[in-house]
């Protein structure tokens, strides 16, 4: 492994600064929040950093704060603190539970919700040294080899999966995501800030790399709203999920006023239904509605070899998650 310097700044405005003065001496530096996936990738020797950027001990970056327009989530606040916040708990169960779901107790504690949105894709291939386009290569080796947990949606030329499961919680939420680099800030809605392989297979979203996720708004609570968040996954506890959804409703009554629903685990980004949502607004949610959102869940999947049984697995997951809102 590669020896390389660790800086802990106390202010946002000087991790930028070392990251940009970092770039422009040509050197390598890479941002760590809890390091749960980071230091792994170094100790793979995945990615050779000259410098590690620690933003835990920036206060201004930690901590979950209400405004009449909703919360606002520093990138630097745990995952766990996420799980045990009231109030997320109460008006926005869905991302709460997203968050309690994640690896273990350990991670959790650890593991910051800016880190979890960037973590890099669990791909066999790419974890394991294959010069993948995720590893600067120009293939996808699981397009043609072992794609049991890749992508049914979304995919091509990189068939990788979102690993991350706040994700579709803040993409089902609306939430924005504030970033903030040498040229300033920008606010990107969630659903922008991940990106298909499309537009750069190399990868998943749409940070520079020196451009810090410093928060993460999400709207106040409308009245009626209702969220959950499922998540199967092929043992039972730590690890990612190979199918979840994210599901808000507003419901007035028996009456489905507005729907979104997001799956992780299928596609190279958190993959929006919005066929689905469309299907359910304005009705009455009953059996056969139900059945029918569920089973238009999956339309447009193109399963790999390996991973057809996904696509049952959407249905009932989306079957239950709607079910469960509905009681
Ligand atoms: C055994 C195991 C099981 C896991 N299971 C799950 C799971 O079930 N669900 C799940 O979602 N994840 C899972 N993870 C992945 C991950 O470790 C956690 O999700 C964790 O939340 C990552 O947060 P972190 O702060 O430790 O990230 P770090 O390791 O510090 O960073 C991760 C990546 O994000 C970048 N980054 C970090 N902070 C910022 C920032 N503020 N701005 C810009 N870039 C940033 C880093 O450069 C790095 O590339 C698992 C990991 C392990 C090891």
């Amino acid at each position: 492994m590669k020896a390389f310097t660790s800086v802990s700044p106390r202010s946002l405005p000087d991790a930028v600064t070392a990251l940009s003065r970092a770039r422009q001496q040509g050197q390598h530096a890479i941002i760590v929040g809890g390091g749960s996936d980071a230091l792994a990738l170094i100790k793979e020797r995945l990615i050779a950093p000259d410098l590690v950027v620690r933003l835990t001990g920036i206060r201004q970056l930690d901590g979950i704060a209400r405004d009449s327009n909703g919360l606002t989530i520093g990138g630097e606040t745990t995952l766990a603190a996420m799980a045990r916040h009231d109030e997320l708990r109460r008006a926005y169960g869905v991302l709460a539970q997203a968050a309690e779901s994640v690896a273990t107790p350990q991670i959790r504690n650890a593991g910051t919700l800016a880190g979890n949105l960037a973590q890099r894709p669990w791909c066999w291939y790419y974890r394991n040294g294959f010069t993948c386009f995720k590893n600067g290569g120009n293939t996808c080796y699981s397009a043609a080899g072992e794609n049991q947990f890749n992508a049914i949606f979304g995919g091509g030329p990189s068939f990788i999966v979102h690993p991350s499961d706040t994700a579709p919680a803040l993409v089902a939420l609306d939430a924005t995501f504030r970033i903030v680099g040498p040229k300033g800030e920008r606010t990107v809605p969630a659903a922008q800030f991940f990106t298909l392989p499309t537009v750069n297979p190399a990868r998943e979203n749409a940070l520079e790399d020196d451009e810090v996720l410093t928060s993460i708004h999400v709207p106040a609570a409308k009245a009626g709203m209702r969220s959950l968040y499922h998540k199967v996954m092929d043992r039972e506890a730590w690890t990612h999920a190979i199918v979840s959804a994210a599901a808000v409703l507003r419901m007035d009554g028996n009456v489905c006023r507005d729907a979104r629903i997001v799956l992780g685990g299928v596609a190279p980004i958190p993959w929006r239904l919005t066929e689905v949502e469309k299907l359910l607004v304005g009705q009455t949610m009953n059996d056969a509605l139900i059945d029918r959102a569920a089973a238009a869940s999956t339309t447009g999947a193109r399963p790999l070899r390996n991973n057809a049984y996904k696509v049952p697995l959407v249905q009932a997951v989306v079957g239950r998650a709607l079910t469960d809102l509905r009681a």
